[in-house]
């Protein structure tokens, strides 16, 4: 049988540093690429402006070269990428998948937070709207490599989401599927808040007749208050210092085991053999843990 080669990515969004949380998903892809022979590509996902920290892009990239995590070919911007956007949007319209949808945030969480499709049929013009998918193709379960079978919440599955912003931005579940295929990437390993959506992203890989990728969710680092790591809960840009306690310390979080005398080893020894002792297996199997 021919199995294309693995390849995986780290996407981070600009909106703050590199952080230990953010740092979890970006060894843990790195490793399980480069442990199965794969490639791994670096997307950074700067789709939405206001969020965004100025520079943080970069100190993001510079951060992964300290840490020794080198990516294969070029990085990929998500700002720069907005006319294959457009195009799928324009197919999806075409093909009758999509609508514009003129309701408030307030109508929809007066409904209960779920959309109830209300617009399908109104026939609304671009203007002041936002663009939901027909959600004709739910997927309401997924197999997780890491988690297991996922079962979703059926409304979640079910609802007719946004793929394109009533500001105009475009939606992160259409812009991760249509990078993700550009980029051939066949393999997902990210943190597990982002569990949930990967039902919707697999039903866009349906409606726009793509192979879907395989997933792994990580679990995530979260504060004593169950709250995730994260730039919001200002948790810690990473020191610039030695990088080595850190990955060491990224390493045992996700339950592999370290080389005896990891202080003996240069940064790209400790990352060798990280890489050839990296077992999926032994990544603690919950959605979340306290740090
Ligand atoms: N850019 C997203 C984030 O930083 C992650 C995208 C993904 O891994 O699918 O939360
Ligand atoms: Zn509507």
């Amino acid at each position: 049988m021919f199995t294309s080669p693995y390849i995986g990515r780290f996407a981070p969004s600009p909106s703050g540093d590199l952080h230990f949380g953010s740092l979890i998903a970006a060894l843990g892809s790195y490793l399980h690429a480069r442990s199965l022979g794969g490639q791994w590509h670096v997307r950074i996902d700067d789709i939405d402006p206001p969020r965004e920290v100025p520079g943080s892009a970069r100190r993001i990239l510079t951060m992964l070269e300290h840490y020794g995590l080198e990516w294969d070919g070029e990085v990929v911007w998500q700002s720069k990428r907005h006319q294959a956007y457009r195009e799928t949007l324009d197919w999806l319209h075409r093909q009758g998948k999509s609508y514009y949808c003129t309701c408030t945030r307030q109508r929809v969480s007066q409904l209960g937070g779920t959309y109830d499709g209300h617009c399908r049929c109104a026939g609304h013009g671009a203007e002041n709207a936002a663009i939901r998918l027909v959600q004709t193709m739910p997927v309401h379960s997924f197999d997780d490599e890491l988690q297991g079978k996922f079962i979703a919440d059926t409304a979640l599955a079910e609802e007719d989401f946004i793929i394109r912003r009533r500001d105009g931005l475009f939606a992160y579940n259409l812009a991760v599927v249509i990078d993700d295929h550009f980029q051939g990437v066949n393999h997902i390993v990210r943190g597990a808040d982002l569990i949930a959506p990967t039902v919707r992203q697999l039903s866009l890989y349906r409606h726009l007749g793509l192979p879907e990728p395989g997933y792994v969710h990580l679990p995530l680092a979260v504060n004593a208050k169950g709250d995730k790591l994260s730039k919001q809960n200002h948790a810690p840009a990473l020191p610039a210092g030695d990088p080595r306690p850190i990955i060491v310390q990224t390493m045992l979080f996700l339950g592999q085991s370290l080389p005896e005398c990891w202080q003996d080893l240069t940064l790209p020894l400790l990352l060798r053999w990280a890489v050839a002792h990296w077992s999926l297996k032994k990544v603690p199997r919950s959605v979340s843990i306290p740090q």
